[in-house]
């Protein structure tokens, strides 16, 4: 890989360019031509999508997974006289989110994928815009560790964690109690299912899982919306970020996703951060951080919006929050083995071969049956991750 010349505007690597976050990143900085370049775009298998988005960004790199259409792609963009360099495979996501001359990197590759190359980000010190929460949960130990020894940036993406981020004290890594942090108050709209009748919950289809009633996201997170293990994910995520224990999180279902979340002071005060629910105010919010840029988003007609609707979460009805909780409280790889079960399972419901009520209960077998062990190594993570991915799809099997 060859240096770019080093330029005023901020170099951002975008992982995961082709995915909803990823688009969403790059309707923001289209935004601002005179902050933003767009240094490195990744897909996996939408090439075409990734090469129309090189057209429109003129990157220095793109990635996509395999070799031939890393080539099939390299020659396109040279017969239309474009000098982006086209990388693929694992080597190239670590080259572009680890590379010299990036400023920022947005981790929005979905799952477990996402490790790898957020680490590498980490590791070398950038300003990491983290939406790959499943990266965080699987190795939250050994990443928050390396962001702290390469003094990266660690910025939230996640809504509900960057209104966390908003609502905290500049300093609160000093420790919740030092800056006089009661709990944080993590909301979630309940998904879809929220009223649906417990005896239909079996036959919904994943047309109306992935059917989000506020927010439009990629699939996966959608489904985990609808089992509301995303709010699972996010309280480990929560815990590694802010460092809180599991009980200083409270879940709140919020159906109108309009308070993205919540921060209770010692003092009786909570600060919370409102808006429209799309993804561009925690994206511009990280770009710009500590500024404040334009995102596109329209003013929250707070009037219009007229009530705001606040419950206990229903853990009959949405097992996997218990199942996350159990998991942050074994330690270890407990989440990666959580995390790894549940994209199985969910890719299994997706596909048609399990219902939507199997998904817990894979991630439950699976848990059940592979022990938390201390991670020494990201090769310990993925090792676990393996294994839940392989017990979870003998139970698939079994369950057909
Ligand atoms: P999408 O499914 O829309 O996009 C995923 C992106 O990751 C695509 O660019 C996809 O490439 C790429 N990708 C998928 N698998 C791999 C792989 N094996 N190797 C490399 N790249 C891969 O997901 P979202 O944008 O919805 O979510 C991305 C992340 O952000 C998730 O971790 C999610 O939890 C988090 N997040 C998302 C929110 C949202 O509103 N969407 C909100 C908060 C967090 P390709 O297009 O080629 O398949």
């Amino acid at each position: 890989m060859t240096t770019a010349a080093p330029s005023a505007l901020k170099a951002v690597t975008i992982l995961g360019a082709t995915g909803s976050i990823g688009l969403s990143t790059l309707d923001v900085i289209s935004r601002h031509p005179d902050r933003y370049r767009v240094f490195a775009l990744t897909a996996n298998t939408r090439t075409e999508e990734l090469f129309q988005l090189a057209l429109t960004f003129s990157p220095r790199y793109i990635v996509v997974r395999d070799e031939a259409d890393a080539l099939q792609l390299q020659r396109r963009l040279h017969e239309v006289g474009r000098e982006t360099d086209v990388l693929f495979g694992a080597q190239g996501l670590h080259d572009v989110a680890a590379h010299e001359a990036v400023d920022s990197v947005v981790a929005a590759i979905v799952g477990a994928a996402g490790l790898e190359s957020t680490m590498a980000a980490v590791k070398a010190g950038k300003q990491v815009l983290l939406a790959n929460k499943e990266a965080l949960v699987m190795a939250g130990h050994l990443f928050m560790t390396a962001v702290a020894e390469s003094g990266a940036v660690l910025l939230p993406v996640d809504s509900e964690h960057n209104a966390i981020f908003q609502c905290m004290p500049g300093d609160y890594r000093s420790g919740l109690a030092r800056v006089g942090v009661r709990k944080i108050l993590l909301t979630g709209s309940g998904g879809p299912f929220r009223t649906t009748p417990l005896s239909e919950l079996a036959s919904v289809t994943p047309a109306q899982a992935v059917a989000h009633p506020n927010w439009s996201m990629g699939p996966k997170i959608s489904v985990d919306s609808a089992t509301m293990m995303n709010k699972g994910l996010e309280l480990i995520e929560a815990c590694w970020l802010f460092d809180a224990r599991p009980e200083q999180v409270q879940i709140v279902v919020h159906p109108q996703s309009v308070i993205h979340s919540m921060v209770e002071y010692i003092d009786g005060s909570v600060l919370a951060q409102l808006g429209n629910p799309d993804m561009r105010t925690p994206i511009a919010h990280a770009l710009a951080w500590p500024q404040r840029i334009e995102s596109g988003v329209g003013a929250l007609d707070i009037i219009a919006r007229g009530r705001l609707d606040f419950q206990e979460p229903d853990y009959a009805r949405f097992p996997c929050l218990r199942l996350a909780t159990e998991a942050m409280q074994f330690g270890g790889t407990g989440p990666a083995l959580l995390n790894a079960a549940n994209e199985e399972a969910v890719a299994a419901f997706l596909a048609g071969t399990i219902r939507f009520t199997d998904i817990p209960r894979v991630i439950e077998r699976v848990l059940g049956e592979i022990s938390a062990v201390e991670p020494q190594l990201l090769s310990d993570v993925q090792t676990a991750d393996r294994e839940a991915r392989q017990l979870a799809a003998a139970i698939i099997s079994d369950n057909r």
